[in-house]
């Protein structure tokens, strides 16, 4: 990681502060919303299969309770530090708010390599950290899912842990858990869809398709992997992905079905055949239309910037691009579509599935798909009238919506006691 790395908590908050002065936001509330609102370091002793035990530290904040419970994911990563869930978190207030969600943003993480763990010795650390965050969690207080190294299994295991604890199956503790346990069906590509949407809506405000597109995407994980899919279903022409070992450029496309394969079997799209070799710099820099960045933050910076040759940038992961960055894109002409709108949908179809798992009635795919657009235009349309009318980005648009929102659900509420 380079050593020049921002801390996540200082960019998120000065995307924050940016915003909140623009719209001269109440000295009396912005102190409330520049904070998380509860904080939980927890140590996760765990039995190895060989009878050794390790201590890891796992972290949940909470950044703010206006709209509702909290919700967002938790992150298995070596990297994972309390600054960086606090961003995360934050992001996820955000997010929620700019999309109309009656949420919250909280998230989680957990300092490990679960790539150098056994499927047994995961799943020791999953219940130990949901028995240890399970006095600030709840269906109606703060709601996980999956991020980075987490899944459905991830989320079985959470909720079932809830669930013994508590005495009684409490299936909207999580969401992104499995089909079988009461998850929602287009969950799974929820994020990589509202992507797509989310760029075809920009597309047709000036007219213009995505058949024939060329896309770069960085990380092939649920977030890149759907979305290369998704987008080549859709007419786009994939021309490059990687995952954290590198990755593959082919002018003439690649197939994101036989990528998929490949990785699943060797672990890495490094050494793919069909394409030539690139680092994960390289590929933010390759000749193409749109880039989507979805792997981890902080990939897009004052560095690589100016080389950046996409005219489209669609925030799949949280955070890729520094404030520095945006600058410069802006300057560019390069329209950035902010994370906390383009990957919004899979929180979008994580409250869809809560609203199922308390209903506990649920919706075909198409249903949740339709809603799911509604829910992506509506908020890609109010955005881009705010940049009309603000002469500003599409982030700066999405946070002034986002915490203007947040700042009147705290006014009306009040200061108790
Ligand atoms: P994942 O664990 O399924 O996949 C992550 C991928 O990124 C893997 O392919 C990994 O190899 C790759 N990667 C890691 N470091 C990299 C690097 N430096 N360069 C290139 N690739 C790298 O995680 P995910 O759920 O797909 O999450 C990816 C991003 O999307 C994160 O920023 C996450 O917060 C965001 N996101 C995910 C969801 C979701 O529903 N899963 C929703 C919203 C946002």
């Amino acid at each position: 990681m380079p050593t020049d790395r921002l801390n996540p908590w200082e960019m998120a908050r000065a995307q924050f502060d940016a915003a909140a002065d623009r719209i001269e936001l109440d000295p009396n509330v912005r102190p409330f919303l520049r904070c998380p609102r509860r904080e939980l370091t927890v140590s996760l002793p765990v039995r190895f299969d060989d009878g050794r035990i390790e201590a890891f530290t796992g972290y949940r904040v909470q950044h703010n309770f206006a709209l509702g419970p909290t919700k967002g994911g938790i992150r298995y990563h070596p990297d994972v530090t309390l600054d960086e869930v606090r961003a995360l978190a934050m992001w996820m207030t955000w997010k929620c708010s700019v999309m109309g969600l009656p949420y919250g943003g909280a998230k989680g993480g957990i300092i490990c390599d679960p790539k150098k763990m056994s499927l047994g010795e995961v799943e020791r650390l999953t219940r130990r950290y949901a028995s240890e965050v399970f006095a600030i969690i709840g269906r109606d207080i703060d709601i996980p899912a999956p991020d980075v190294n987490t899944d459905a299994q991830t989320m079985a295991w959470i909720m079932d842990t809830y669930s013994m604890t508590i005495g009684y199956s409490v299936p909207g503790i999580v969401t992104g858990k499995p089909i079988e346990l009461g998850g929602s069906y287009g969950r799974n590509e929820a994020t990589s869809r509202g992507a797509l949407i989310a760029v075809q809506r920009l597309l047709s405000k000036t007219k213009d398709k995505l058949e024939g597109k060329r896309i770069a995407i960085q990380g092939y994980g649920n977030a890149g992997w759907n979305a290369a899919w998704l987008f080549e279903k859709a007419g786009a022409r994939i021309v490059a992905v990687s995952d954290s070992q590198g990755g593959a450029y082919n002018k003439k496309g690649l197939n994101p079905q036989d990528v998929h394969r490949f990785k699943e079997k060797s672990g890495t799209i490094k050494g793919y055949p069909e394409g030539e070799a690139v680092t994960n710099a390289e590929l933010l820099e390759v000749d193409c239309d749109i880039l989507i960045p979805a792997a981890l933050e902080e990939q897009i910076t004052k560095r690589n910037a100016p080389r950046i040759k996409a005219r489209i940038v669609a925030e799949a992961a949280n955070g890729p691009t520094t404030p520095d960055a945006d600058k410069i894109l802006f300057g560019k002409g390069v329209t950035v579509i902010p994370d906390i709108v383009c990957n919004a949908g899979g929180v979008t179809v994580s409250y869809f599935e809560w609203v199922q798992s308390l209903q506990g009635y649920f919706w075909e795919e198409d249903e949740v798909n339709q809603k799911l657009q509604r829910v992506m235009d509506r908020a890609m349309d109010e955005v881009l009238a705010l940049t009309q009318k603000e002469k500003c980005d599409l982030r700066t648009a999405a946070y002034i919506k986002a915490i203007s929102r947040v700042a009147r659900a705290t006014q009306l509420r009040g200061l108790f006691p």
